[in-house]
């Protein structure tokens, strides 16, 4: 498997040394390290994210609750189509392509009362790793082409370093709708025995745990 940018890091991580992040301005806002944004992501379980959806989030402070961007990047990028009229009870979280420059894509989740968002790259899978067919978030099955290779800068220093976090997902970001089967993949799927809100609770623990990966 190629060797992403990330593992080649060398610099031991140091919570002292953390970036403070503003996540959300709002009366709840809390300032977020990178320390604590770690652990935030790396407790979470299946069962702590039953029931967990991201609430209806305005525009404006989804632009406000990106980790890995500049707040100039943050104020232009594209914001998902159809925000108006979302189906916030069917949306684990938020991922979209830009329409515009499909290199593109975001997710943002839902982070306690708050949303945090992650911007990603979509970039070439390498021939030899096309078998993987799986996405890592919702584990749904698809065709080679289905799924993205995406990588997202790590927040703070590390990003601005050129360190990333790659991952396999749906390519279009479509989980939520896969893991209610709203969105058929062609591939055939594995038999599973776990209903829905399990299925979404461990596709929400395994965003999580990219997440903690952005922001370590
Ligand atoms: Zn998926």
């Amino acid at each position: 498997m190629a060797t992403t940018r990330s593992e080649r890091q060398d610099q031991p991580y140091n919570p002292c040394a953390g970036t403070i992040l503003r996540v959300v301005e709002a009366p709840r806002r809390r300032m977020l390290t990178r320390a604590d944004g770690q652990a935030y992501w790396r407790r979470r379980h299946v069962s702590e994210m039953k029931g967990k959806r991201v609430r209806p989030t305005p525009a404006e402070e989804i632009r406000k609750s990106f980790v890995n961007c500049s707040k100039g990047e943050a104020k232009k990028l594209t914001l998902p189509a159809g925000l108006d009229s979302q189906d916030w009870a069917a949306t684990d979280f938020l991922g979209w392509v830009d329409p515009r420059a499909v290199n593109n894509a975001y997710l943002v989740l839902p982070r306690g009362e708050e949303v945090v968002g992650v911007v990603l790259r979509a970039n070439n899978p390498p021939s030899s790793a096309l078998r993987s067919s799986t996405c890592a978030f919702c584990l749904t099955t698809h065709m080679q082409s289905d799924v993205g290779l995406f990588a997202a800068p790590k927040a703070g220093a590390a990003g601005r370093r050129g360190n990333t976090v790659g991952t396999y997902v749906c390519a279009d970001l479509a989980c939520s709708a896969y893991v209610r089967r709203k969105r058929r993949p062609s591939a055939p799927q594995p038999a599973e025995t776990i209903g829905d809100d399990e299925r979404i609770a461990r596709m929400l623990v395994n965003i999580n745990q990219f997440v903690a990966k952005v922001l370590s």
